[in-house]
């Protein structure tokens, strides 16, 4: 069942998902080489302690991170540790927070230092494939039409789209129903209502599509180790328009 939030939940997840983002961005100010991504999930933890809330990974199915840290060919749910991140590296940070009751769920990919061409064509088109997929959150679509723009805008740039992960609704839990593909056709599923609120989150591969997971349980790569990029947002189903919520503080 895909939950309508009522306007003073809507109220309640803005100000999660806006703490949530301003965490998020704080934190991928700081991906540099020489930087471990350990390091990272620590300033993390630090963050969403001053800002009382709680990092919604962390102790996830037993999940030891408070952020997932995902470096070049890690495509999602990497944790974080002693990889060290060196110049030429991108690095996906993917953060949730628990605030007031609701989760806010964001994720971005970064480079640290200078990265080819192809590389940041990459985070270009997974960012734009986001973006067109937000721009079809809007009543009386269909879910499938938010699938479709993800599939479309990285299969015309000559990405593929990976399939074994998905978005989600989110609000009081982390996922809630539905689960939202990155690809499929238009113009199925269900009709989409004002106050749905969802995690849409591209994750998009410079080759191949299928995934591999490695031995710590956790950390999915791309079959041929080629980068794969990642963004997210929490966003709300609008009348006119998608609400992006994960919008960040401006900075002090
Ligand atoms: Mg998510």
């Amino acid at each position: 069942m895909i939950v309508i939030k009522k306007e003073h939940e809507l109220d309640a997840m803005r100000v999660a998902a806006r703490k949530t983002a301003t965490i998020l961005r704080a934190v991928a100010d700081r991906v540099a080489p020489g930087v471990t991504t350990g390091e990272l999930d620590a300033y993390a933890a630090e963050l969403a302690k001053a800002a009382e809330g709680r990092c919604a990974f962390y102790g996830y199915h037993g999940f030891s991170g408070h952020i997932c840290a995902s470096v070049n060919e890690e495509i999602v749910h990497g944790v974080p540790g002693g990889r060290m991140i060196r110049d030429g590296d991108i690095v996906s940070i993917d953060f949730g927070l628990v605030y007031d009751g609701f989760v806010g769920d964001t994720a971005i990919t970064v480079a640290a230092g200078s990265i080819p061409l192809e590389w940041q064509q990459l985070l270009d088109v997974t960012k734009a494939s986001l973006e067109a997929a937000i721009e079809q959150a809007v009543e009386g679509n269909r879910l499938g039409d938010i699938s479709n723009a993800v599939q479309r805008t990285a299969e015309a740039a000559g990405f593929s789209i990976v399939r074994d992960f998905v978005g989600h609704g989110i609000g009081r839990e982390m996922h809630e129903d539905p689960q939202i593909p990155n690809f499929g056709p238009a113009g199925q599923g269900p009709v989409l209502k004002a106050g749905m609120t969802f995690a849409i989150e591209p994750m998009v591969n410079l080759g191949v599509h299928q995934t591999e997971i490695l031995e710590d349980g956790w950390t999915v790569v791309t079959k041929d180790r080629l980068p794969s990029a990642h963004f997210e947002h929490t966003v709300a189903v609008g009348k006119e328009q998608a609400e992006i919520l994960t919008v960040a503080d401006k900075p002090v």
